[in-house]
Formats: C-alpha cells, structure tokens, sequence
C-alpha cells in the first residue's frame, strides 16, 4: 500500500525534488496516447536518475506489494505505460544521457530516456544513423521505444527497434541487475535476450541501459509522391516495386479520408480528388543506383496508372514529408478523438486490407481514415469519434473487432508496431491460441513472480 511511510522511503531513495504526490501532477502520469481505456491516478511518480534507485524501488514496492508503472514519454499507442492501480510511476525523464559514442564499433550506449531525435543528432556529428525512425521521434524515448519495438517510416529497408539493439542493462522484477549482450556484432552466448526483452513493453524488467547499433548514414536520397484514382492501382505500385527488387527505404500510403483532411489542415497542395497517394523514397551510398531505382519506381507508377512529382530540393523533400507526418495530427483535428489501430497483413494483401476497412467504416457509419507504411503491409485505420456519443462508441467497437477479424483472417497480425498494451488484450489469444497465451504467462511467472511489473498489460493473466 502507498502511505505517507511508503512516501518517505521513495523520497529517501530518490530526493524529495524527484519525487510527486500532489494530485494534478498524478493525473499528468494517468495518461498516454491512447483514448478510451480503462487508468488510475497513480499513488506517486518518481524519477531515478542511475540504476541503483531502480533496484531500491523494486526492493520497497515488492516488500509493499505495489505495482510499478514503468514510463518513458507517454507516446504509446495501447496504454503501455498507464497505470490500472494505484502504484509508482517511474519515468525515465531524468535517465536521458548519451553515455558513449563508438564510431568505430559503430555503437551508442545509451540511458532509456534519451529522446530518439536527440540520439540521430548526436550520431549525425560522426556521419552515422540510428534508423528506427517512429512517426514520434521527437518526443518518444529510447528506452519506451525499445520496450515496445517501435517500428517507423524506414522499416521495409531498414527493419525496426529489435534489429539495433545488441545489449542492456535491466533491473529485473527480483531486484537483481542483469547485462547481456555488448558491442561485438556476434553474441550467440546464452538465450537471445534481446528478442525477450524488446517489446515486452515493461511487463519483464526495468531497461536502464541500452547498446544501440548505429549505420552509416545514406549519402544519397531521392524522394517522390505519387497519385492514384484506384486503390488496386497504388497496392500494385508497392508489390511491383519489390518484386522488381526495389527495397525504398520509405514507402508510405494515403487513403482518400486522410489526402483531404491533411489538404484541409496542411494545405500542403495535394490533389483531394485521388483516392490514395504513395509516398517513396529511395537512398543510399552510390548515386547511380539510387537514381536506377529512382527511375525504376517511376516506370512502375506510370505503368499503374499513377501520376507523379519528385522533390526536386531538400524544401520539396521535407515538403512531403511533413504532409506525412501531417496525417495523425489533420485526421485528429476532425473530431474528439481519435482510435488508431496498427492492424498489419503480408504485402500483398494490402489493398484487400484497405477496401474491407472502407466496406467496415460503412457498415458501422464511421470516419476513418487510413494511413501506413505500406511496404510493410502495416495499415492505420484512424477511428474519429466522439467519446461521448454511446452510440458512435458502441459501433467503434464493433468495427475494432471487424478489422483485427478481417486482418487475422488475411494472415496478418494484431499490431506491427504499436504494441498490445491493455487497448489489444482481448484479442491476443485470437492470434496466438491459448497454448501461446499460457507461454507468456509461464515466461511472466518466472520472471515476476509477485507481478508487480506493469500488471495487467501484454499479458493476459486470466482468461
Ligand atoms: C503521433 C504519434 C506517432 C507515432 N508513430 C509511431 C510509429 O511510426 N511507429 C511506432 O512504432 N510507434 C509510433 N507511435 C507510438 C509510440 O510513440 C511508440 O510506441 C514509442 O516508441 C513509445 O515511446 P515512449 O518513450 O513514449 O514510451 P511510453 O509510451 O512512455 O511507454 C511505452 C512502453 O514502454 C514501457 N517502458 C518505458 N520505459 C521503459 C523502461 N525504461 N524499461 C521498461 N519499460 C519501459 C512502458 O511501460 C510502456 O509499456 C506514435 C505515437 C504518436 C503519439
């Protein structure tokens, strides 16, 4: 329990400065960027600035039976870091140093409260990259992004959280501190921890250090924006594109919804007359073969009917860009609030996804909005609704169901990037089965056996 004894220890531990118990603060910490889930106003938020506060606080919230609510930004997508007791909010805040740069191991070592933008302008200084790029990059942490596995603009090419990750530090649920993994491009010695630890979104162990990998970054870049009056048309663009062995370090899709609320919020010049738009960039360390599959991707647009502009200077580039990452942000605007989904199916069958989202948004009456990353398949219905509308509310869910359902059956999955948190919960044993959810209860069980870790997400602990 968190009374005034409980209070004093944490204050002990931390400095009474690091420390917040007044209510407003509280509510601050109750919240991420997910609507319309269940929270509660944590007891206390604290703030460790090393490892060692972590490990004390594990001791004093286990002795107390208290759960902890790891956080870094507060940017997740399925209430990842919200509280659903009254427990301790830690927030990495303060743990936000750039411990080393190696260039020559091509490394970052890193405390889980950098902010990811703030890691590629360190880097960019030694001509390097770290590339998981999430749409939220300039406000979201290393370390949330790495328990959650966030994915970003740059997947097709460049993969996502998981594959620049080679070691970290973690303070187990126990208490006990525990490092694996180092600055050598092999390491096969023991379990792969990093496949366990990335993505458990806070539910296994605390990260306080994390050992990114970096790559040199692309000299060259060419970028394009492409316009189409049939979906069909744009999904065959993509699946062309890589079967002509072209892999876009970006390639991103509009829906009709999204053109025209980004046009209206951005006026940022897009036709709203088209009904997708692809958005594609190509790059790398030779011009010659970024410009091959420049010219490559616009024989395929043409050959699909598309029509198309290329950013002919950095402004024109950024120009796009910004109109994609206009896309939540315009879509929000329309009305109280938005549910985005991250529902993603093999590439292939992407325009499939598409059209049964438009033929769900119907059926239930609803705006939505569909925006992603195309390349990999990996789709944003964007639900706009009215939370206080019952009706709209009850049908939302109907239609959250209907678009997992359609996407599990296209062999897809429930989220590529965002994360299960306690927004997907419901669904997990849909695609995993039971024995699946049985797994990670036992693997939770062993690592947390008094589950006080983030209970309650990821891990669905009754049926
Ligand atoms: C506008 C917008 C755009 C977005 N675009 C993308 C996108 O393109 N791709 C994508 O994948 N996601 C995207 N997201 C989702 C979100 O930004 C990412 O999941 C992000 O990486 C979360 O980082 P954070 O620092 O905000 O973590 P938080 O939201 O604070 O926490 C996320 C999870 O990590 C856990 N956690 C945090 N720190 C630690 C730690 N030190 N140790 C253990 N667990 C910890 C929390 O308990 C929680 O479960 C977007 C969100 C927004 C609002």
């Amino acid at each position: 329990m968190i009374d005034s004894n409980f209070i004093s220890k944490c204050k002990n531990i931390f400095g009474a400065e690091n420390v917040l118990t007044e209510k407003a603060d509280l509510i601050t910490y109750s919240y991420d960027a997910t609507p319309g889930i269940p929270r509660e106003i944590p007891g206390v938020v604290v703030f460790p600035e090393n490892t060692k506060q972590v490990q004390e606080m594990i001791f004093l919230a286990r002795q107390a039976k208290v759960p902890i609510y790891p956080r870094g930004a507060g940017t997740c997508l399925s209430g990842g870091p919200v509280p659903l007791n009254k427990g301790v909010v830690i927030s990495f805040q303060k743990m936000n140093k750039i411990i080393e740069i190696d260039p020559d191991n091509l490394t970052a070592t890193v405390q889980p409260g950098v902010i990811i933008a703030d890691l590629n302008n360190a880097v960019s200084k030694y001509g390097l990259l770290y590339p998981p790029d999430p749409g939220s990059m300039a406000t979201a942490t290393v370390g949330g992004s790495v328990a959650e596995n966030s994915g970003g603009l740059r997947g097709l090419k460049y993969g996502v959280t998981k594959h620049y990750i080679m070691g970290m530090e973690i303070v187990l649920p126990t208490g006990e501190i525990f490092r694996y993994g180092g600055k050598t491009v092999k390491n096969v010695t023991a379990y792969d921890f990093t496949s366990l630890f990335v993505g458990s979104e806070g539910t296994l162990g605390i990260i306080t250090e994390i050992i990114c990998k970096l790559i040199p970054t692309p000299k060259y870049r060419k970028s394009m924006i492409a316009f189409f009056d049939k979906l069909e048309d744009a999904g065959k663009t993509v699946t062309d594109i890589v079967r002509a062995h072209v892999i876009p370090a970006t390639l991103e899709i509009m829906d009709k919804v999204t053109i025209q609320t980004v046009e209206n919020y951005a006026k940022a010049g897009l036709p709203t007359d088209v009904e997708a738009l692809l958005l594609i960039e190509v790059d790398g360390m030779g011009k010659d073969s970024v410009e091959w599959e420049a010219e490559n991707c616009i024989e395929i647009i043409k050959n699909n009917n598309g029509k198309f502009k290329i950013a002919e200077t950095d402004q024109e580039r950024d120009s796009l860009w910004a109109a994609r990452r206009a896309a939540l942000p315009a879509l929000a605007q329309v009305k109280p609030a938005t549910i985005l989904e991250d529902a993603t199916v093999p590439r292939t069958k992407l325009v499939d996804m598409l059209v049964s989202i438009q033929k769900i948004a119907k059926k239930y009456n609803l705006l939505i909005g569909t925006f992603g990353h195309a390349g990999d398949g990996n789709l944003h219905p964007t639900i706009l609704i009215d939370p206080l509308d019952k009706d709209e509310m009850e049908r939302l869910h109907k239609a959250v169901d209907e678009i997992f359902d359609v996407a599990l059956s296209f062999g897809g999955t429930l989220s590529g990037e965002h994360g299960i948190g306690i927004a997907k919960l419901k669904y997990l044993k849909d695609e995993i089965g039971r024995s699946g959810v049985e797994t990670m209860r036992r693997i939770k069980q062993a690592l947390d056996p008094d589950n006080i870790l983030n209970p309650g997400k990821l891990v669905p602990m009754e049926d």
